[in-house]
């Protein structure tokens, strides 16, 4: 059984940056804001690089060789990581949950996501949360645009992580990148975008269905129950476990061993350099240990974001 490694999408956007460049992408503009690095969405479906399924697809994979993922349920695969940079404030969005996005969205899976903070500047903050009290109080603070007192603002630091649920508001500033998991979901309704003009207009806003989906009053994501994510692994810091995945970080500062007690499991370097099974890897690096890989040997100073699904 081989290690799946992955050759990213890259997408431009209008706040994207050139710092995908630290992780290991090549960039075709100055305004790349997101690798989608693990990834069998059709709006980005990552190739294995390598090996026996060289150039094929990952939502290939998923369909044909259901087994390298303990042959799991699901019509898609069900995760998604990415990483982005933010040259400019990001939209303020939220997302709609699984039963929302089957009713209005064709069908879609709604998103739950979280956010590891691989960097940002100094005294940067994060939009999470607002702060009406009420659906009413809402509704009046969105129609008289009051942004400053709606949306919570808060300071965030390097190596911070956030757990985002359906309809929490939340956007990243400028100069701020993250490592992104979440469902395979690319439902988004955007609340507020500064008042900014994409090639003169405004991008489109989708007020009606962002108010029927934030949650009044916010809510601080539940801390892990104990339920997902269960490993035997002593080495692994979760990070969050929900319905939908758990994550955790791996820190390797010489040699570290990692039992693949999972279905299959989704891996991203994030900083640092060495080997997994004598195969060099660094920043930047993204694979998968799919189902039939007992455990994996790393080497190296490097820190890992690791993924399951629960
Ligand atoms: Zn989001």
């Amino acid at each position: 059984m081989e290690i799946l490694f992955l050759n990213p999408v890259l997408k431009e956007t209008i706040w994207g940056g050139t710092r995908l460049k630290e992780y290991q992408c090549e960039l075709s503009s100055d305004h790349v804001g997101e690798c989608w690095a693990i990834s069998g969405h059709p709006n980005g479906d990552g190739s294995i690089v390598g090996g026996t399924y060289d150039g094929k697809t990952l939502s290939w994979l998923w369909q044909e060789h259901r087994e390298l993922f303990d042959s799991i349920d699901g019509e898609v695969f069900p995760l998604l990581t990415k990483i982005i940079d933010a040259n400019q404030d990001l939209s303020i969005q939220v997302h709609p949950d699984n039963a929302y996005a089957r009713e209005h969205e064709n069908g879609a899976l709604g998103k739950t996501e979280c956010w590891y903070v691989l960097d940002c500047e100094e005294n940067a903050t994060i939009i999470i949360g607002h702060n009406a009290k009420t659906r009413e109080e809402m509704v009046e603070m969105i129609e008289e645009k009051r942004w400053k007192d709606f949306l919570r603002e808060i300071p965030i630091h390097k190596g911070d992580f956030f757990q985002i649920e359906p309809g929490t508001l939340h956007a990243i500033k400028g100069g701020t990148l993250i490592l992104e998991t979440q469902q395979n979901s690319d439902v988004t309704y955007r609340v507020y975008d500064y008042d900014r003009l994409s090639n003169g207009k405004p991008r489109e806003l989708h007020l009606q269905k962002s108010m029927d989906v934030i949650t009044v009053p916010y809510q601080e994501p539940e801390k892990s129950t104990g339920i997902y994510g269960i490993t035997e692994n002593t080495n692994l810091k979760e990070l969050v476990s929900c319905p939908f995945y758990t994550v955790w970080m791996l820190d390797v500062t010489d040699c570290e061993k990692l039992l693949q007690d999972q279905h299959f499991m989704l891996a991203s370097v994030v900083e640092g350099e060495g080997t997994v099974e004598g195969i060099p890897i660094s920043k930047g690096s993204h694979f998968i240990l799919p189902k039939g890989i007992d455990e994996v040997v790393f080497h190296g100073t490097m820190k890992l974001i690791l993924s399951a699904v629960s």
